[in-house]
């Protein structure tokens, strides 16, 4: 086996923010099939090396952070990449008056660094816990502004965001923390689903999470409202023969088990 040295699963590619122009800094990204990637209850992923590759920290990193205004986000698209490879995708741009709003909003992000004394430069690797962790609260603070603009997808864009730092938080000994950002991404999958806000093959992932999440609040009924809906799409699914039968099935799955779960406080064993 190769040592873990040269078997790095993450790389680098230079940046430009499309909110304050700053140049370069640096983006990570996941070198493809290094790493198994499980998902949480939450659909949180976690990450584990394979192929010789050891487990990345890639949970603190995927969030990338523009050292000069801190406009953050995980989104590739998000920034300008200045990478000339094939694999580069379009940004999506924010249009001028989310710019603006933007820049002006990141007097909020500097009070985010403040209140956890983190310097702007910290951004980088390695990324301890608690700057990942920070690293979603500013992104979490950025998508709420593009939720003003009513800019596309930016509701379950947020609520991702809460469930990603609920998570480390969980890890860093900040459980009260965790289970406040869950319950207050139940608001954002709500609106998602309503809205229709996100990206067109999401919205069993959309609809399972608005069931663990509303059974993690205790409330039972909102959950078995959207355990409806897929139980009949899915059944709908299987009996005229259509779609992605395979996605819907494993969303089943899982939502039987957090309902499992639920009731009888206990994981169910695959
Ligand atoms: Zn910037």
């Amino acid at each position: 086996m190769q040592n873990f040295e040269d078997k790095d699963p993450i790389y680098d590619v230079a940046q430009r923010c499309p909110v304050c122009n700053y140049e370069p800094f640096v983006a990570y990204r996941l070198k493809s099939k290094t790493q198994r990637i499980i998902l949480d209850k939450f659909l949180v992923p976690k990450y584990e090396g394979i192929r010789g590759y050891p487990d990345s920290d890639f949970s603190c990193l995927g969030v990338t952070v523009c050292p000069s205004c801190l406009y953050s986000s995980e989104k590739e698209t998000d920034f300008i990449s200045l990478s000339q490879s094939s694999f580069t995708k379009k940004p999506n741009l924010p249009s001028l008056i989310l710019k603006e709003d933007l820049l002006n909003d990141s007097s909020n992000r500097r009070e985010i660094l403040k209140t956890y004394n983190i310097e702007i430069k910290s951004f980088i690797r390695p990324r301890d816990k608690k700057v990942g962790f920070v690293s979603y609260l500013l992104a979490i603070e950025c998508a709420r502004i593009k939720i003003k603009h009513q800019k596309r997808h930016s509701f379950p864009e947020a609520g991702t965001y809460l469930l990603h730092a609920a998570q480390i938080a969980e890890e860093i000994g900040m459980g009260t923390l965790a289970d406040q950002y869950r319950k207050n991404a139940i608001t954002y999958f709500a609106k998602a689903y309503e809205r229709s806000d996100f990206p067109g093959d999401h919205d069993e992932e959309v609809s399972y999470l608005n069931i663990v999440l509303n059974l993690y609040n205790d409330d039972k009924t909102t959950a078995f409202s959207y355990v409806k809906v897929i139980e009949d799409r899915r059944r709908e699914m299987h009996a005229k023969g259509y779609g992605d039968t395979m996605k819907i099935d494993s969303f089943w799955n899982r939502i039987k088990d957090v309902l499992y779960e639920y009731e009888y406080g206990d994981e169910l064993d695959d």
